[in-house]
């Protein structure tokens, strides 16, 4: 399987490479030059799997002669044998066609450890492999830093750097960055928002002298095997729900579009879904996107739910490829166009996207009612950022439809308490969070400053 960017300007490219380039030397996104499909008999089997084996099933397509089955297997075992729930991403029915997949049981209590476990394992192994080693920079909202820094603290090939927005994410969220002791990790607090943060990101990966220099690698959801990673669970949740047979709705806490994009991977590999429900927070370009046909963004709003705070989802160029027919020029114009002037027109691509997905904004009132009557009603305590899939699913209302849970409540104790009157208790294992030492640098939103930090602790770079 080789890999072509969104921009059309960029080397084609095997899995192992592009795993470990993140984004394209062009600026565009990775996709598989074309869409492998599941048969029939494949997703049939499904019910009888493991979530690991069926991970084996939904990604061994993408990774193609990169890597061998049975390292793929052992992989996946590894990663998933890390989360406290034998199911890996349970599923919970609240009433009669609404259930609640929760993602949230791995080491750092949200989804993002799904994919990441595993991201971590194929990088060392490729790394490994080639006897190389690489520099990973990665920006996160709020989870996804903890899920890199938990998934390679281990890890003696990568150094990992994390940007994270000051004063931006929970408590819990930064100690899950800040407490880990081993030296390969990271964590700095820029003066500056996620958007911010993802801008340093992109102008690292554009600063070819710097990125070569110290073999930068990037872990957020611009990664492509991120985005595989997390196809598993629509069908693992199919498969559990129904044996693959009805079509199922999906509703999706959505900030980078990388979750919900994964779901449009999984309908065009063959499960049969009926709508993908886009959920937002206050931060609602896609809504807006969807609703006037004009890409437009707008300054980023503080809400409950802060990994979903940004106001631009690198993903949706993605989806803007595939939904032009693969019209790289197009891309290109659009981004232009957004990077100029803050906002596209979709166009002719209008259509289209209201075909693929509906999409709801929910208000801060909005996520506090919902969490309220769900719990009152089902007993059943969601976190905010699952709250507003929530939200999307009752306003959009489908035959059954499965709501994407996140995160773990506690992960957001303020907002829960806040909302219900009650702090929701950490899981088991998590007792030393709260108080093992921190240790962070705070920099300001200056490319040259980051920069200057990673050469200062990348192994590569230093070459020790
Ligand atoms: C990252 C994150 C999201 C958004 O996912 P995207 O793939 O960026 O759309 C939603 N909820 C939680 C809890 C997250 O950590």
């Amino acid at each position: 399987m080789k890999y072509i960017s969104t921009r059309g300007e960029a080397e084609r490219l095997g899995f192992e490479d592009i795993l470990l380039a993140g984004l394209a030397r062009d600026g565009g996104l990775y996709l598989p030059e074309s869409w492998p499909t599941l048969s029939s008999e494949t997703i049939a089997s499904f019910p009888k799997k493991s979530f690991a084996e069926i991970a084996v099933e939904v990604i061994a397509p993408f990774t193609g002669d990169d890597i061998t089955r049975a390292e793929l297997a052992r992989m996946a075992e590894e990663a998933y044998a890390t989360f406290n729930s034998t199911e890996v991403t349970p599923l919970h029915t609240l009433k009669p066609g609404l259930t609640v997949l929760e993602l949230f049981h791995g080491p750092t209590l949200a989804f993002k450890d799904v994919a990441m476990q595993l991201l971590a394992r194929l990088m060392d192994h490729v790394l490994a492999k080639r006897g190389a080693r690489a520099t990973i920079v990665g920006a996160t909202s709020g989870d996804t830093g903890g899920a890199a820094i938990e998934a390679f603290r281990t890890s003696k090939r990568v150094d990992v750097v994390i940007l994270f927005p000051e004063g931006r994410v929970s408590d819990v969220q930064r100690r899950m960055m800040t407490t880990p002791k081993e030296k390969n990790v990271h964590a700095i607090a820029v003066r500056g928002t996620f958007d911010d943060c993802q801008a340093l990101v992109k102008g690292m990966f554009n600063d070819h002298a710097f990125r070569d220099r110290v073999e930068l690698s990037g872990v957020n959801s611009i990664n492509w095997a991120r985005i595989v990673a997390q196809v598993t669970y629509y069908f693992y949740a199919a498969s559990r729900l129904t044996g693959v047979k009805g079509p199922l709705s999906f509703a999706v806490p959505t900030g980078n579009f990388g979750d919900i994009f994964a779901g449009y991977v999984a309908k065009k590999m063959g499960l049969p879904i009926d709508k993908l429900i886009i959920a937002s927070n206050e931060n609602d370009i896609l809504p807006r996107a969807v609703e006037t046909g004009v890409y437009a963004m707008k300054g980023v709003v503080p809400t409950t739910s802060p990994s979903m705070d940004i106001q631009v989802s690198s993903n949706f160029e993605r989806y803007l490829f595939e939904a032009s027919g693969r019209d790289a020029a197009l891309v290109r114009s659009l981004m232009t166009s957004l990077a100029s002037n803050g906002r596209f027109e979709l166009g002719t691509l209008w259509p289209t996207l209201k075909a693929d997905f509906a999409a709801v904004s929910a208000s801060e009132n909005d996520v506090a009612r919902c969490i309220r009557a769900t719990a009152a009603e089902t007993g059943y305590v969601a976190d905010p950022h699952t709250a507003c899939a929530l939200v999307a699913a009752e306003r959009v209302p489908q035959g059954e439809t499965v709501v994407l849970a996140t995160a773990h409540p506690a992960k957001f104790p303020d907002a829960i308490e806040a909302i219900t009157g009650k702090n929701p208790a950490l899981p088991k294992g998590f007792e030393h969070l709260m108080t093992d030492e921190e240790r962070f640098e705070v920099l300001p939103n200056s490319l040259d400053a980051i920069e200057e930090f990673v050469l200062r602790h990348s192994r590569v770079a230093s070459g020790v």
